[in-house]
């Protein structure tokens, strides 16, 4: 369980290179509003934002500060789409959902366009994204995608590239080909969040930060969520603690819990590059991921560091076995400097389905991402606010997909990703 007295922002090159520098208070008195949010990270603040631009009074509880979770330390990057295929979701859903889910995935990405417009957000955001093929099974793989996309819902934004083409924007000859999408993009994700929360500020919203939620009371017609010091009243409450999910007692979270398996992942940033070296890195401004279930995933940063990720069990010397990684991409890198390295955990569920819905008729949550949470958190916020609004026809969508539990305690927690860790490295070697 973490330990949230006083927890303030990792070290990471995002936290040394913020551009909004609030600290804000804990809650030390009752306080009360419409909707009470707990967690401060894209999730929780797009929901208060989607509702404080309705008119509701909005307070959002953070543990820690905002951004400290997955939000303000991931590698970025806003990628389209879900994490499983979409045959899979057309057998749980249909074909019509399916479509539905599909279009919302774009929204996804047209609410980041839209906030960074609207507030004034900046955040280094840039389109282009590629997901790389390790191999001739994978370029097939990405091949059907591109097909399916194209010829099912007539998406026209990708294109197939060949490991020549891929390789004239690419300096790495490790990968069979790619496919490129011009719509999905990459951003500094500390400061995406911190301009969300200056958003939501600037709507009335308030925000304590450092207040962990240790409890909620079910009244009669209203909840009270407990922090250590105070309380808060309000009729609908948000769960917005996605992998923290563990903190919150049992009593709140019900079975929300055992839907997420954590996945640890890492990323290093390099001491910044020339340009002619950046350069021969990426040169059209692109974030890539390869397609592998435990993958690389990696971008430079506006000052030209390459910020370089990737899901692994975790070892005391990380920085050093991700600068290996790394080397296996790009082995020009070999005297380049380390300046940074961390982690966090990844919101997986079992089958990747995100993890949308409601614990009672007051009680909202939205969680495991899988992957794709740098985009799904607007829209989940979204969704979640228009069914407190009265019209939850698009999270009703959600709830249809099948996300299985995993049952048992945390050792049993710790067996599972092991299995699972391992499990992923044999797909990943022999799929
Ligand atoms: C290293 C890393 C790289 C990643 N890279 C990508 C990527 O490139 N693309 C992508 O799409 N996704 C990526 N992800 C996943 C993505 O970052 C998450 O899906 C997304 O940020 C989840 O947002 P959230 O708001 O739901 O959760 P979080 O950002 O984790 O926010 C949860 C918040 O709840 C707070 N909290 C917890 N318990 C309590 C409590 N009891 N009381 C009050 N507050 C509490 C936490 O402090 C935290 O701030 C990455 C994740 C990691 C860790």
């Amino acid at each position: 369980m973490l330990n949230f007295s006083h927890q303030e922002h990792i070290k990471t090159y995002y936290s040394d290179t913020r551009n909004i520098h609030f600290k804000l208070p804990s809650l030390l008195n009752k306080d009360s509003a419409d909707v009470c949010i707990i967690g401060a990270g894209f999730f929780g603040l797009s929901t208060a934002l989607e509702l404080a631009e309705q008119g509701k009074k909005v307070i959002v509880l953070e543990g820690a500060r905002i951004g400290f979770g997955a939000s303000g330390r991931s590698g970025g990057q806003a990628i389209n789409g879900f994490e499983d295929s979409i045959d899979e979701y057309i057998d749980q859903i249909g074909f019509e959902n399916t479509k539905k889910l599909w279009d919302m995935s774009l929204e996804a990405i047209d609410i980041i366009d839209e906030r960074i417009k609207k507030y004034n957000i900046e955040c280094d955001w840039k389109k282009g994204y590629a997901t790389l093929a390790l191999n001739s099974r994978r370029m097939d793989d990405l091949i059907a995608l591109e097909k399916t996309t194209r010829e099912t819902f007539g998406y026209t934004n990708m294109q197939l590239w060949d490991k020549a083409k891929l390789e004239q924007h690419l300096g790495s000859k490790i990968y069979q080909g790619a496919l490129f999408d011009s719509n999905s993009g990459h951003l500094h994700p500390l400061n995406y969040c911190l301009g969300l929360a200056k958003a939501c500020l600037d709507l009335g919203v308030k925000i304590y930060e450092q207040s962990p939620v240790v409890d909620l009371i079910e009244k009669s017609s209203s909840l009270e969520i407990q922090t250590d010091n105070s309380s808060v009243i309000a009729k609908d409450v948000v769960i917005a603690t996605n992998a923290y999910v563990i903190n919150l007692p049992q009593k709140i979270t019900k079975g929300i819990k055992r839907k997420i398996l954590p996945v640890d992942s890492f990323i290093i940033a390099t001491e910044p590059l020339e340009q002619k070296l950046a350069d021969s890195l990426i040169n059209n401004g692109m974030s890539v991921c390869d397609s592998n279930y435990l993958l690389d995933y990696y971008r430079l940063s506006a000052d030209n560091r390459l910020l370089f990720g990737s899901d692994s069990s975790s070892n005391k010397n990380m920085k050093e076995i991700m600068r290996k990684n790394m080397l296996k991409v790009f082995p020009q890198l070999e005297n380049i400097k380390i300046d940074y390295g961390w982690g966090g955990p990844i919101d997986m569920t079992i089958n990747a389905n995100p993890h949308f819905g409601r614990i009672s008729k007051h009680i909202y949550f939205a969680q495991g991402y899988s992957g794709h949470g740098v985009a799904l958190t607007g829209l989940a916020g979204r969704i979640i606010a228009e069914a407190i609004l009265g019209n939850d026809e698009r999270l009703a969508i959600f709830e249809k997909l099948k996300v299985p539990s995993i049952f048992g305690g945390k050792l049993v927690k710790k067996i599972a990703l092991f299995i699972g860790t391992n499990y992923y490295h044999f797909l990943d070697k022999y799929r």
